[in-house]
């Protein structure tokens, strides 16, 4: 039989995964099932993004491209974050521009402070490459934030990465410049200690964003920015996202990439490119929809007994809590399953980003979703016991 490979073996499939599959088997078995499980906009890719693929794929774009991505989807990353193009690597997504700086950086025992609640991705791909996560609690007292003291106390010889995420996928908080600077201070008396500031949703932002190395330049030479069109460009499906750091890091992340995928998909990169360079409208439109969704959602929970969230700065998810609702032996992730069992709806557990007693909805649905969910929501925390 098959024996999985030790640097797997703890790594299980995604619960947000593994919640999406029952849901869509419970709604091929004719169950009405509503899920606010999966992070993805909701909004069609621009159509000149799509027209840009469609002329490249036509104007033969559809050989190998250079391992680091193509000059000009490199260049136009470079040029919008004040960089020069050997700084930046165009990867299979953001997820991939991640693996590839553990892949590149990590050895047996390295350590990456984690604060929660995180995206699950991180702990898994961490460990996968031989790192271990120090996972630092946070709490919503503290608007779910790493606290300068909190980073110092988990700073040992062995860290080799802040791993930082604003806006926050699940708790959509964003660090300001301010918090950034004394995070930032710490890290100058531990230069040993890397920065990985991904900031995917940088363009769903309701108060101001700031990224890492504008908040800290002193530290720029050992941050890396990860980025991409996925959530900001609806365009989760074309798998572009990149990387900006120093070259050194740069040149060992493409090493990695060189062996496992070579350079991102030809025609995806001539749609980021032209995400990039054309009109940019859409970015503040649907920004300001999913405010609106954010301020629906938020106002519906906190008016349902027991349950409570904080308002998200940015991204497009809420973080609930669900503590007061449980019994003494319940859990967020029996809440979750009550949830789908007594009025079908997918909401995610708060245990899947590290922070029990929670849970995490994606409100990057429709407001007639929503709605329903809301309603779904309520009923379902009125039966729970
Ligand atoms: N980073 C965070 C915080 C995310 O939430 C996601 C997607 O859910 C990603 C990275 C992955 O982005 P991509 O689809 O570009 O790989």
């Amino acid at each position: 039989s098959f024996a999985k490979a030790d640097r797997i073996a703890s790594i299980a499939l995604s619960e947000i995964v593994q919640l999406s599959e029952a849901a869509a088997a419970k709604r091929a078995a004719g169950e009405d099932v509503l899920s606010l499980g999966t992070g993805e906009p909701d909004f069609p890719t621009p159509p000149h993004v799509i027209a840009a693929a469609n002329q490249a794929a036509l104007k033969g774009e559809t050989r190998y491209p250079p391992t680091a991505g193509t000059p000009a989807l490199r260049a136009a990353i470079a040029e919008v974050a004040g960089t020069a193009p050997a700084n930046v690597i165009v990867s299979t997504g953001a997820k991939q521009v991640i693996a590839n700086a553990f892949a590149a950086s990590l050895n047996q025992g390295d350590e990456v402070i984690l604060p929660t609640p995180f995206w699950t991705s991180y702990r898994d791909v961490i460990g996968m490459f031989g790192g271990t996560a120090t996972i630092v609690e946070t709490n919503a007292k503290a608007r779910f934030k790493l606290s300068p003291d909190a980073l110092e106390a988990a700073i040992t010889p062995r860290t080799k990465w802040l791993l930082l995420n604003s806006p926050s996928n699940p708790s959509g908080m964003i660090y300001t410049p301010e918090e950034l600077a004394a995070l930032g201070k710490v890290l100058e008396r531990h230069p040993h200690v890397w920065v990985m500031a991904d900031e995917i949703y940088e363009h769903i932002s309701y108060i101001p964003f700031t990224s890492f190395t504008k908040a800290v330049p002193a530290l720029a030479a050992r941050s890396l920015i990860v980025n991409g069109v996925s959530k900001a460009h609806s365009m989760t499906g074309w798998r572009i996202g990149w990387g900006i750091g120093p070259q050194d890091l740069i040149d060992a992340m493409t090493t990695v990439q060189g062996q496992i995928t070579s350079g991102a998909s030809s025609v995806s990169q001539a749609a980021a490119l032209a995400a990039l360079t054309g009109p940019q409208d859409h970015l503040a439109t649907r920004c300001a929809l999913f405010q609106k969704r954010r301020d629906k959602v938020f106002s519906a929970i906190n008016a349902i007994d027991g349950l409570s969230a904080i308002l998200p700065d940015g991204a497009f998810y809420l973080f609930a809590c669900c503590a007061q609702i449980l019994g003494p032996n319940d859990t967020d992730a029996d809440f979750c399953a009550h949830v789908l069992a007594a009025s079908g709806l997918v909401v995610v557990p708060g245990r899947a980003f590290g922070m029990p007693g929670h849970f995490r909805l994606s409100y990057a649905y429709s407001d007639a979703e929503l709605d329903d969910a809301m309603t779904r929501l309520a009923q379902a925390a009125q039966t729970y016991v």
